[in-house]
């Protein structure tokens, strides 16, 4: 393990900002403050996320006053999502922190996550202890859907109460940016890209100043975003749906067939019609059951994520492809 003393390196900032005027002066102060007193060397990275207000002014005054500070300025408001992604890409530190512009997320937990990182873990995520300035509502909301996202998504544990302040490192970051796809579900990606991760206790502060992007119309969205884009087990519901309810009507039909044949029936038509409408209202449920699991399939395939992450790899035939050891650690094999 690395030790903290003469530990090298760059430290990544990476803000996604979005009409933060108001916070950004405070926030650089805080965030820098915090920065000056580590021994390892820091990138500020600001994404300005199409602000419609003078965001990117404030950036660009913090730029001309602290060296440290890069501006990624995108095209227009892409949202948070994305804003980050773009953040990581252009984030060249051997460890990169995500965290809000709205002080929200203490930057003076930073030095802990880094401490953590210098200890070997690769993903090193805060979390809330209370959530202070939230309605029950949205404690509530939150509460089952990570109930219900730990039920399906069963292999990748998505830890609660975690939002996206948390420091990844290089491997981490590398790994993450290859997860291509267009609806970013970030929890998820954080999880499902694996290695070490822990987990750092801290206090959730209401908004400083501005106010949050966040309505229900949104989470509700954000919630959507995450069941779909992770789970395919509402497909599999309704192929079951679909399978259970043919049966019940191609039954249903044998019986009114058996019905007109044994005791005749007084309505003129009805057996015909009936059975007629239940058999091809099942063969359509069982069809749609079955797109829907091709559907599934196509759903995983065009993600196009990479299979696996290797963590380490160990072999007396070592060539160039192996990564990740010191020499140092290999000595002590
Ligand atoms: N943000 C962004 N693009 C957006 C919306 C938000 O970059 O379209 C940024 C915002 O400036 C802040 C962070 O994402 O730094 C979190 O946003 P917000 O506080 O609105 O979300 P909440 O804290 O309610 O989750
Ligand atoms: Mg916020």
């Amino acid at each position: 393990m690395i030790s903290d003393i003469n530990f090298k390196g760059l430290l990544s900032i990476v803000i996604p900002a979005f009409n933060e005027q108001e916070v950004l002066p405070t926030f650089h102060e805080r965030l820098a403050t915090v920065l000056d007193a580590l021994t390892i060397d820091a990138e500020i990275l600001y994404v300005n996320d199409g602000s419609r207000d003078g965001t990117l002014e404030v950036m660009k005054i913090l730029r001309a006053h602290d060296k440290r500070v890069a501006i990624l300025d995108l095209s227009r408001n892409f949202g948070k999502e994305i804003a980050m992604t773009a953040g990581l890409e252009h984030a060249r530190g051997d460890a990169v922190v995500v965290i809000d512009a709205d002080l929200q997320d203490p930057p003076e937990l930073i030095p802990e996550l880094v401490k953590h990182w210098q200890q070997g873990w690769d993903m090193v995520y805060a979390q809330r202890i209370e959530r202070r300035g939230e309605t029950m509502v949205k404690k509530f909301t939150a509460y089952w859907f990570y109930r219900f996202m730990q039920r399906v998504g069963r292999r990748v544990h998505i830890p609660e109460n975690v939002g996206d302040f948390r420091l990844l490192s290089r491997r981490a970051v590398d790994s993450l940016l290859q997860l291509r796809e267009q609806h970013r579900f970030m929890k998820g990606l954080f999880a499902w890209i694996g290695f070490p991760q822990i987990g750092v206790p801290y206090q959730r502060d209401p908004r400083f100043a501005g106010r949050s992007t966040w309505d229900y119309w949104r989470l509700w969205n954000f919630a959507l975003d995450g069941i779909t884009s992770f789970t395919t087990t509402p497909l599999k519901w309704a192929s079951y749906l679909g399978l259970i309810t043919a049966f019940f009507s191609f039954a249903y039909g044998s019986i009114i067939v058996l019905q007109k044949l044994l005791y005749g029936n007084p309505v003129k038509g009805y057996p015909s019609l009936m059975v007629v409408v239940l058999f091809l209202g099942g063969i359509q449920l069982i069809f749609l059951g079955i797109i829907g699991e091709y559907l599934g399939r196509m759903f995983d395939e065009t993600k196009r994520r990479p299979l696996y992450f290797v963590s380490s790899f160990d072999s007396p035939h070592q060539n160039s492809h192996a990564q990740g050891k010191s020499a140092m650690e290999l000595d002590r094999e």
